[in-house]
């Protein structure tokens, strides 16, 4: 039977990169109704954190990765290490050293001469010259395990199958089969998976934009779309197909189809494919997870109207691309000031004539008995020809004037949303503000 493992360092956060290798062998293990193992490597006393783990689990769950074994802590296995070492110790496969800073003898395997071969299933046969490696230590003297000792240890004892792992590691492999050599075990298979890479081709960073999770997840991504975009770094299903919900990724997934080469992160095209994400959800199940973002902004309290949030969500919902931007648009339907963008008012309100258009707007406006699209549409539609002038003059302005931007949803409804009397505070602000700011200006 396949198993494999995620076997995390805590010390960062979930990183893109990480949590594509997590998924690799999620989807794999998945695929073949395998068993998927957490394993946390634990054993670099400096830089582990509780922090960083608590942070990689809550991670790992928001994008839907269950682990069916463990999490094993390597700490809590030091023992079963050094059982290990001092076995190789006594046939003469390794050998102790004075550790630098007192404390243990370490633990150290000569490393054998000649070539080793990995077959990796990605990249194929990958020969080592091992004349060139140093002797590998296996105990350090603080009594705590090597990583490539400890990790050789653990996926034998938890019969791994295939150690899926990005390209970085390729390096370590050959240490880690010198080590299946001398302890006379066979090794899992391998497959190294390419790196992600930045759009400049380089080894994607923080320089890239972010790189954690949980900073996703903070800016308004849906986990089912980052774990659609995750899975096509490297891997690539038959036909042209992107958007694919997670049970035709699992049935699709395989290793034949993983490149060789660097995947390239592309943060504008997981944009997209979040759009496409909310809108394949229901307004009602969006709901839950703007409101909290809307609260926090202080737009709206525990007693929010809930009709009133739903239209306004359906109206964004056709463009929405993130959470984040689709709570950034309803916010200000619920608050009673806007915040004008300066570089709309200088483009927009300050220009002739609109002083004029808009007070006229504003009377209109006063005067209507109802305040539904239909009826606004009209009305701007029959000032526009009343005047002579094309419906754009007067939309553009009152746009910029209510909603503080260039661009939003469709106008008509975003005022009749807005209502009536707040439609017209706005209008009245942003005149006042047109006005005090280009008082010499040609308005
Ligand atoms: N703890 C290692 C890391 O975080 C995992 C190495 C492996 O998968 O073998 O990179």
């Amino acid at each position: 039977m396949v198993k494999v493992r995620f076997a995390p360092s805590p010390t960062g956060f979930l990183h893109i990169g990480s949590a594509r290798t997590a998924l690799f062998n999620w989807l794999f293990a998945r695929h073949e109704k395998g068993v998927f193992v957490f394993r946390v490597e634990d054993t670099d006393k400096e830089r582990s954190k509780d922090e960083f783990l608590q942070e990689i689990i809550s991670s790992l769950e928001w994008l839907g990765m269950s682990w069916d074994e463990g999490p094993y802590y390597q700490t809590k296995r030091i023992d079963v290490y050094r059982d290990y070492a001092k076995k190789l110790f006594r046939e003469g496969k390794a050998y102790e050293a004075e550790g630098t800073l007192g404390g243990e003898k370490a633990i150290i395997l000569a490393m054998p001469k000649g070539t080793i071969t990995l077959d990796d299933l990605v990249h194929g046969p990958v020969s080592f010259d091992m004349n060139l490696q140093k002797d590998l230590v296996l105990m350090k003297s603080d009594g705590f395990p090597a990583y490539n000792f400890a990790c050789v240890i653990d996926d034998f004892d938890m019969k791994v199958t295939h150690v899926i792992r990005g390209d970085d590691h390729i390096s370590n492999t050959p240490k880690q089969l010198a080590v299946y050599q001398a302890l006379a075990i066979d090794p899992p298979k391998f497959a190294h998976i390419p790196l992600i890479l930045g759009t400049d081709r380089s080894r994607m960073s923080k320089r890239h934009g972010a790189t954690s999770i949980s900073d996703y997840r903070q800016m308004g991504f849906l986990p089912d779309a980052l774990v659609n975009y995750i899975s096509l770094l490297g891997w690539a299903p038959t036909g042209d197909r992107e958007v694919m919900p997670i049970d035709e990724i699992i049935r699709e997934f395989s290793l034949e189809r993983v490149g060789k080469t660097g995947a390239v992160f592309d943060i504008n095209k997981l944009i997209w494919m979040n759009g496409e994400y909310i809108r394949a959800r229901k307004i009602e199940d969006l709901i839950p997870l703007v409101v909290p973002r809307i609260k926090e902004s202080g737009a709206i309290r525990d007693d929010y109207d809930k009709g009133r949030l739903t239209e306004v969500v359906r109206l964004f919902h056709p463009r929405a691309k993130t959470i984040t931007e689709l709570a950034d648009s309803v916010a200000p339907f619920f608050t009673d000031g806007v915040t004008y963008d300066e570089a709309a008012v200088a483009s927009v309100l300050a220009k002739e004539g609109v002083k004029a258009k808009l007070e006229v707007v504003i009377a209109k406006f006063s005067s209507l008995k109802t305040f539904d699209p239909q009826t606004l549409e009209t009305c701007i539609r029959d000032l526009a020809s009343e005047s002579g002038t094309k419906a754009a003059d007067f939309i553009h302005p009152i746009r910029v004037a209510v909603t503080g931007c260039k661009v939003g949803a469709s106008l008509f409804e975003t005022i009749a949303l807005i209502g009536k009397e707040k439609t017209i505070m706005r209008l009245k602000a942003g005149l006042a503000k047109a006005l005090s700011k280009y008082d010499s200006g040609p308005i």
